[in-house]
């Protein structure tokens, strides 16, 4: 039994296996060759040990985690054997003099770029698949003999990693996940959030060394309450940590009696509860915690899940979806938030000495008008389906507001043009997440329809505390002054503008500050959808008359 600690983020307990996480990197060189036949020779032979490596690990699967988890390793075997598949591949070797493993990568990376423009989600949630039978034959070819695991579902796995980009987060099973465990990362990184959103502990900070001291199979316990990973846990442990686990449950329990319940004070002060998401997949987690709305969501996910500009269709069935699904309730959709530590490489962003303070977010679509004026396209025509806000983020001026609301109405005049339908009711938001946005709230009020507190990089911004650095987490205290300043003086011009405001960084479940955000009058919190249903029972216990 081993120990290791770090900081937890999400309060839950997770029993799993160990998945070490690996960057799917494999390098693949182009050689030229001069027998085709012998490369051919080669790719089936290596096929034939991929597929029954599949059939292996299908039957395995079958027994620990179903048929229907297991029935992803049949898909792949379906598309190892598919025509179009193979005879690319034997295409490419015949006529280019190529060596297998370079036919097989580019194929698999044209094939998965193929998936993933689909406008069907199911057809672009292939693209994995195909890279994962791509990298799997490309092993075969070297010799590797280990089956693995691939990219199938696999439910317990804790995935431990040195850090992981919001790019790698979005490629990971996530239904196969129950908790991640880091050794960099801090508690406001993007890993931490998709922690929280997906209601599994995380442990970050856990020090370098820590991967030295695990190995995939290892049978572990990540608890999110203190921070602890305990690998190979003895029989006692196990026992106490399955007890705790039950107890959660039965909390958790408890707290769906809230379902259906007001979000009110005792005196009777109301508060919308909305929840943040990243992904279409997230709904069923926002319904299901009766959040009032979709308070935060976080476009560029859309982005980074791709491999070129999502176009203008693909973004508006998402967002239609999304409006679609929530039937009228206030859904609010974030402009892409990319730069800093969310890279997509097709924006081929230079590389910064301070990306944090660099061309990210509504930079780059103001440098990037085309880029910015087809996702508003996409959001103006989904508006027509629902409860539309439109929000931006990283806002530091009143010009950039004005220059984004003459582009907003550019796009609508356009949109009236081509007789496409529009919500005129769609209202217009900023995000106030920068010192300069918020001491200049009383000139930004006017101008829009409400206002939403990013403390996730107000804290970052007016501490002076990158939240990526783990290493100064003591100086950043989420409750200092200046930042409940900044917030409350935000909500009285916000208020004094007919304007309303909400809070969507991590803050907002902070419940010890709940009653001080609703004394400061905020309208509406924002928080993952696992704890909509804890800061409601903390607001109906506050008494705002006392
Ligand atoms: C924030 O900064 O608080 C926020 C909600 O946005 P993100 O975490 O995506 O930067
Ligand atoms: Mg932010």
């Amino acid at each position: 039994m081993k120990h290791f600690t770090g900081k937890g983020i999400y309060g839950a307990i997770a029993i799993g296996e160990i998945s070490v996480f690996k960057r799917h990197d494999i390098k693949v060189k182009r050689i030229k060759i001069d027998n085709p036949e012998k490369e051919l020779d080669r790719l089936e032979k290596a096929k034939e040990t991929a597929l029954s490596q599949l059939e292996e690990i299908y039957n395995k699967a079958l027994v620990e985690v179903g048929e229907a988890n297991a029935q992803v390793f049949e898909v792949h075997k379906m598309m190892l054997e598919d025509e179009d598949y193979s005879d690319a591949i034997s295409e490419m070797i015949k006529t280019q003099s190529v060596n297998a493993e370079y036919a097989v990568a580019t194929t698999g990376d044209n094939f998965a770029e193929m998936f993933a423009t689909m406008d069907d989600s199911y057809m672009q949630a292939r693209a994995i698949d195909v890279r994962d039978i791509s990298n799997r034959l490309i092993n075969c070819l070297a010799g590797n003999k280990s089956s693995g695991r691939g990219a199938g579902p696999r439910p317990g796995l804790i995935i431990c990693a040195d850090d992981l980009a919001p790019s790698e987060t979005v490629s990971l099973d996530k239904d196969s996940v129950s908790a991640f465990v880091t050794a960099y990362g801090s508690s406001n990184s993007h890993t931490a959030i998709l922690a929280r959103n997906m209601n599994i502990p995380a442990i970050i900070g856990v020090g370098k060394d820590f991967l030295d001291g695990v190995k995939d199979g290892d049978i572990a316990i990540a608890d999110g309450f203190t921070g602890t990973l305990i690998i190979n846990p003895d029989q006692v442990t196990l026992k106490d940590y399955r007890q705790r686990q039950e107890a959660e449950a039965e909390k958790k329990e408890l707290l769906q009696k809230l379902k259906g319940k007001e979000n009110i004070t005792l005196d009777g002060t109301e508060i919308n509860i909305y929840a943040n998401i990243g992904n279409v997949e997230n709904i069923g987690s926002v319904l299901l915690n009766d959040a009032g709305g979709i308070g935060l969501f976080r476009s560029e996910f859309l982005y980074l899940e791709n491999k070129d500009h999502p176009t203008e269709a693909q973004q508006f069935n998402v967002y239609k979806k999304i409006l679609e699904s929530m039937g009228g309730k206030k859904v609010i959709i974030r402009t892409l938030d990319i730069g800093a530590d969310k890279q997509a490489p097709y924006f081929n962003l230079e590389k910064e000495e301070n990306p944090a303070l660099g061309l990210r977010a509504i930079r780059i679509c103001l440098t990037r008008p085309e880029i910015f004026k087809t996702q508003l396209r996409a959001l103006y025509r989904a508006s027509a389906y629902g409860n539309l806000g439109i929000m931006f983020p990283m806002i530091t001026s009143v010009s950039e507001v004005e220059e984004i609301l003459n582009i907003c109405q550019e796009v609508k005049s356009q949109l009236s043009s081509e007789n496409l339908p529009y919500s005129d009711k769609t209202e217009i938001g900023i995000m106030i997440e920068t010192p300069a946005a918020a001491i200049i709230s009383d000139k930004l009020a006017p101008l829009v329809d409400f206002f939403s507190v990013g403390t996730n990089d107000l804290i970052q911004y007016t501490l002076a505390c990158d939240r990526q650095n783990p290493h100064i987490d003591q100086f950043c205290d989420t409750h200092h002054e200046a930042i409940l300043r900044l917030i409350e003086m935000s909500a009285k011009n916000a208020h004094a503008n007919d304007a309303w405001i909400g809070i969507c960084g991590e803050l907002a479940a902070d419940t010890t500050l709940t009653e001080t955000f609703l004394r400061m009058g905020i309208d509406e919190l924002s928080v993952s959808p696992g704890f909509v249903l804890k800061v409601r029972e903390k607001v109906r216990e506050i008494n705002l008359g006392k």
